[in-house]
């Protein structure tokens, strides 16, 4: 269902008003985690200003250790919403236990992620199959491309088509930066697929100032969007503070990504 053998033409996935998949390459901006109401609050005032239509942060985090922060949860949920309504910001969050479905429909969640430790949890994939929300499908960190296409055709089977590739970075003996961003995977997934590709460069390069540069080159290469991390206050982020961009880098990203596409 997924493969461009299936249906030729690019398919655009509509979150309320916003295309992705269109002639608009869309940014999708906010911290890594939801933290307190003033912290979202500021977080979508800046979003918002920078002229993103998406909002993403994170209730449910899926962290390595279990002794660190572990997300607001549904608390998370709601001071999600009240904040991005204010500035007419659809929401995009993780979801990563399928007993959690319910909740995020309750609280009207525009975009389910499923994370990279997800990308293979086949029975949260049937999940969200089985409903209409747009779905964000991250790379699995050593995930080939066709085990994530058939990681997708598990959400698409159950009847959901609204499916959107994030490629985040993968796993090799570089250790330099957190992931190498796979920048080749973006052409090969908008010849194999029909489904809009975006790029996370926040969690490839694993450092604010690296994430301009991957940024500018996923958008260069043919991504029909991004997925970035940014933060009011980066010094004091609870989770992902190293590449969290400030408000301001974050306005100056959004400029300089204009000179390469329409981007919103
Ligand atoms: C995230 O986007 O918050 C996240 C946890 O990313 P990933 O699943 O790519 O590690
Ligand atoms: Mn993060």
């Amino acid at each position: 269902i997924v493969s461009r053998e299936w249906h030729r033409d690019n398919s655009i996935i509509n979150v309320g008003d916003v295309a992705i998949g269109g002639d608009q390459v869309q940014v999708i901006g906010g911290p890594c985690s939801v933290e307190t109401q003033e912290q979202m609050d500021s977080a979508a005032q800046h979003v918002s200003d920078a002229g993103c239509r998406l909002m993403r942060g994170g209730a449910f985090k899926p962290r390595t250790s279990p002794y660190t922060f572990q997300g607001n949860g549904e608390e998370g949920l709601k001071m999600f919403r009240k904040a991005a309504d204010k500035h007419n910001l659809r929401i995009v969050t993780e979801l990563m236990d399928a007993r959690m479905l319910d909740t995020f429909l309750e609280y009207d969640v525009d975009v389910i992620q499923i994370g990279t430790r997800s990308m293979q949890n086949f029975e949260l994939l049937k999940e969200v199959g089985r409903i209409n929300k747009p779905v964000i499908l991250k790379r699995g960190m050593s995930a080939t491309v066709s085990e994530w296409l058939m990681a997708a055709e598990y959400i698409a089977a159950g009847g959901n088509h609204n499916i959107i590739f994030c490629e985040r970075g993968i796993r090799t003996f570089e250790t330099a930066y957190r992931n190498v961003m796979d920048v080749t995977c973006i052409p090969v997934l908008k010849k194999e697929t029909h489904l809009p590709v975006i790029v996370d460069p926040s969690h490839a390069g694993g450092k604010a100032w690296m994430v301009p540069a991957l940024a500018r080159a996923a958008v260069a290469a043919g991504a029909d969007g991004l997925l970035v991390e940014t933060h009011p206050n980066p010094c004091e982020a609870w989770c992902d503070a190293d590449q969290a961009l400030n408000p301001e880098e974050f306005r100056d990203l959004m400029g300089s990504l204009q000179g390469i596409a329409a981007v919103i």
